[in-house]
């Protein structure tokens, strides 16, 4: 049998070093994960579990410089927002999969990690929110998941704690510590095991610290993870 249609090449992310990809197969995203940024949002991060929503893996991808010269990675301003907001986060890239995976296991399904930011239509999340309609939308556009280059895991350190952080034209906004996650990484693979299959090149964005805020056109982010990666690009 044939395609009716040309295969669209797999979305991928480029790892560190250059030279190869990783293919990203879905993109799972974790809610809340910082007691910071859940109280921020008004909610007790002492009563949820885990909770969970997906971006297109077209949406995630490493912003490059535009195609005049410009050597500045540029990110286009998202259609049908005015609010539009930054989540600096870990990502974590399986290179293998599993169902009900042990936490105690969850780290041999890890290839590697790199930070990431989750752009939100905030405006839209809100609204979705208030008329308990699916947050889809307000975070699943194209371009909404500008991410670093990955690096594989080296000498078995997995990093679970250290510095993560982002700013906005040079002030900072975010901030915070791996150590304060809620769900670690083991316990989030374990968690998001029992609820689907997890397949190698999946990537989750493991959720966000405290300082969310909104980005405009023009603004330049920086964000990092102390030992991980850095990533930064201006919104255009
Ligand atoms: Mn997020």
């Amino acid at each position: 049998m044939t395609y009716v249609l040309p295969v669209p090449t797999p979305p991928s992310l480029p790892v560190s070093g250059g030279g190869t990809l990783f293919p990203v197969r879905r993109v799972f995203c974790v809610g809340r994960n910082y007691g910071d940024h859940a109280r921020e949002m008004g909610a007790d991060p002492n009563r949820e579990p885990p909770f969970f929503f997906l971006k297109p893996a077209d949406a995630v991808f490493a912003p490059r410089p535009a195609a005049s010269g410009d050597a500045r990675p540029v990110v286009p301003y998202p259609p049908q927002t005015a609010d539009l907001h930054h989540e600096v986060e870990l990502v974590v890239a399986l290179g293998k999969g599993g169902a009900a995976i042990d936490p105690a296991d969850a780290l041999d399904a890890v290839w590697g990690y790199g930070v990431g930011v989750d752009l939100t239509r905030r405006d839209l999340q809100s609204e979705a929110k208030n008329l308990r309609r699916p947050w889809d939308l307000a975070k699943g556009f194209d371009f909404s998941g500008p991410c670093s280059p990955l690096s594989p895991v080296g000498d078995g350190v997995h990093p679970d704690r250290g510095r993560i952080w982002l700013s906005v034209d040079g002030s900072p906004r975010q901030e915070g510590d791996l150590a304060d996650q809620i769900w670690a990484v083991p316990e989030i693979i374990a968690h998001l095991s029992r609820s689907v299959t997890l397949q190698p090149g999946d990537l989750i964005f493991t959720g966000t610290p405290a300082g969310v805020g909104a980005l405009t056109r023009g603004s330049t982010v920086m964000a990092g993870i102390d030992g991980v990666a850095e990533l930064s690009f201006t919104i255009e």
